[in-house]
């Protein structure tokens, strides 16, 4: 079972005290897309959590992202038998990012939550959000200190955290999904990103504001299997480095610029050998082929990133709306 402590909290000026924070509303985004066998009982663990802190009053806003299976059948009855919950049902997939921004869009709280609903993220570590949040922070993410994945999902997300890290030019935190507390004041801010290539948790990092962390050891899937494929992993990843980094833009004109000072050699070179030793320049044809693919190569490497770029500006000068929602299911509407 998850072991979770909470490191010490820096208290800022605006010191919020227990009793001011009596009574808030928590909110709590989750979004879902095809957890039907694992929903009940990550409803069931979350309210059991919540319990322990009966101070405050919360609302459950659940994103059914175009789940394929019973997912929003469940989530109805759910919100049947608890008025605090609420179901936004999306019209298709449009993605875990998405249904997050979608949940912040409608949540009301004066905290928000964000996690993810398959028991990954386990609900008593958000409670230690909420302690932290009622002792001044405005930000908690949380941060996993182990994670029980597959040996390659471990491997990759290490480096590319890390790789992260050192690329983005705002200081995004190693090892944090997007499990985290957000004070109502940064959950406006957040509304305001309204980019479509989405890394929320870059987006956080760049709004500032007083962040901490709790630390926890990351869960078993408790049902069902990811939802996140290597094609959308590395989608995600994409997003991260271009949304947050222009190091490959950088990467691309020193490249361009090697590959000059190399093609300046050669003509030189071709040039001397058509001076001096006019007999032999016919046997240029290696050479030829070298620079040809050489420079083919660095070519097409160049388009690759600046066209991933290039996509991206289209996407957002395009101004569709970032999600779409089918219904809004109450506890009284059924
Ligand atoms: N999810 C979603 N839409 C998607 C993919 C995932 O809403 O297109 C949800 C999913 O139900 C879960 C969370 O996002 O609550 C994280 O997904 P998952 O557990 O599959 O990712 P992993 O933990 O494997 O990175
Ligand atoms: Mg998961």
């Amino acid at each position: 079972m998850a072991e979770t402590i909470s490191p010490a909290v820096p208290v800022p000026s605006h010191q919020r005290t227990e009793e001011a924070a009596t009574g808030s509303l928590i909110s709590y985004v989750l979004p879902v897309y095809n957890e039907q066998d694992g929903i009940r009982r990550f409803h069931r663990e979350l309210i059991a959590a919540i319990d322990t802190r009966p101070d405050f009053d919360y609302e459950f806003i659940y994103v059914n992202d175009g789940s394929a299976d019973d997912s929003l059948a469940v989530l109805r009855k759910l919100a049947e038998a608890d008025p605090r919950v609420r179901v936004l049902d999306f019209a298709r997939n449009f993605g875990h990012q998405i249904a997050i921004t979608a949940g912040l869009d409608h949540a009301e709280g004066d905290a928000v939550i964000v996690m993810d609903t398959d028991l990954q993220d386990p609900p008593r570590v958000s409670i230690e959000m909420i302690d932290a949040w009622t002792r001044g922070a405005e930000i908690v993410s949380a941060r996993r200190r182990t994670r029980r994945d597959t040996r390659f999902k471990r491997l990759t997300a290490h480096s590319y955290y890390r790789l992260l890290h050192n690329l983005a030019e705002v200081d995004i935190p190693v090892d944090t999904g997007d499990f985290r507390l957000l004070d109502r004041r940064a959950a406006e801010e957040l509304r305001g990103f309204r980019e479509r290539s989405r890394f929320i948790r870059g987006m956080v990092a760049s709004m500032g504001f007083q962040q901490t962390e709790v630390l926890f050891d990351r869960d078993e899937r408790a049902a069902g299997e990811t939802k996140y494929p290597l094609r959308k992993m590395v989608r995600l990843a994409a997003d991260g480095v271009t949304g947050f980094s222009t190091a490959p833009l950088k990467l691309i004109t020193r490249i361009g610029f090697l590959s000059l000072a190399l093609a300046a050699l050669g003509i030189l070179y071709a040039v001397a050998m058509r001076v001096f030793l006019p007999q032999v320049t016919v046997s240029g044809w290696t050479m030829i082929m070298v620079v040809m693919l050489f420079l083919g190569g660095v070519q097409m490497l160049s388009l690759g990133v600046i066209g991933s770029y290039v996509g991206r500006i289209y996407d957002e000068v395009r101004q569709r709306p970032l999600y779409i929602v089918r219904k809004v299911i109450r506890h009284d509407q059924g």
